[in-house]
């Protein structure tokens, strides 16, 4: 099979179950169960089979529900097509916990927390897929740790404001997961990303918003690491040249 239709596959793939870590993402915690057919945040109509087409459905409703009219959130396609560019371009084994990643990503956007149960199935899967399926250097299962106490010392001295104690406990998964060089440099990564987004949105938030974004502003972090995870494992990136540590 050429391998653009197996990166349509996996990406379609990946988009299906970005569809429902959407709804996984947004139900958890709130007291609604995930059973039952989804429905319109406003105005409580359920929502027909051609409305839950993953991507597609959004652009055909043109962003809006089609009886109250109200805005549906970017998330949802926003997930969706994230979900499915990582399926369609890292390794199955690492699905699993990139599913876990973008239910965390949806969860710390919209609650600034990362819940301590989904932090801690990550790092789980990543000790077994690391004691199981890698071959390790003694760098590889420090990497983890080594993150943790980085970002455990990066809350303890913003006193919390900067970097919160869940963002140690998923660079420690992150590092475990992806090891020494690339799990560093997706941390890395992660802050390059951060400044590069958040720079322009507080510059702008300056001039032209009313609700002010500043340095003292709870930016939830989850999500660059997250993605800096994604970046560093489709690259092989190696910032600090660790690979023949
Ligand atoms: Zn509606």
């Amino acid at each position: 099979m050429p391998s653009i239709v197996i990166f349509l596959i996996r990406f379609v793939f990946g988009a299906i179950i970005g569809s429902f870590l959407n709804v996984v993402g947004l139900r958890y915690r709130s007291g609604l169960t995930l059973g039952g057919r989804s429905a319109c945040a406003s105005c409580a109509r359920t929502l027909k089979w051609y409305e839950l087409v993953p991507i597609w459905s959004y652009f055909a409703l043109r962003g809006r529900c089609s009886t109250c009219k109200v805005r549906i959130s970017w998330l949802y396609p926003g997930m969706e097509i994230l979900t499915g560019l990582i399926f369609a371009t890292v390794l199955p084994g690492y699905w699993p916990a990139f599913a876990i990643y973008v239910v965390i990503f949806i969860y710390d956007l919209r609650h600034k927390i990362i819940p301590d149960s989904l932090v801690y199935a990550s790092i789980g899967y990543a000790l077994v897929v690391r004691l199981l399926f890698f071959h390790s250097s003694l760098a590889d299962w420090l990497a983890g740790p080594v993150l943790f106490a980085l970002f455990a010392l990066g809350w303890l001295l913003s006193r919390g404001r900067a970097l919160g104690f869940g963002d140690a406990k998923l660079a420690l998964s992150i590092g475990l997961l992806l090891g020494a060089s690339m799990g560093l440099s997706a941390i890395v990564l992660s802050f390059w990303i951060g400044t590069a987004i958040t720079l322009p949105v507080m510059f702008f938030s300056m001039f032209f918003s009313q609700k002010k974004l500043t340095m003292k502003s709870e930016i939830p972090f989850a999500p660059f690491i997250i993605l800096g995870a994604w970046g560093s494992l489709l690259f092989h990136l190696d910032l600090f040249h660790l690979t023949s540590f």
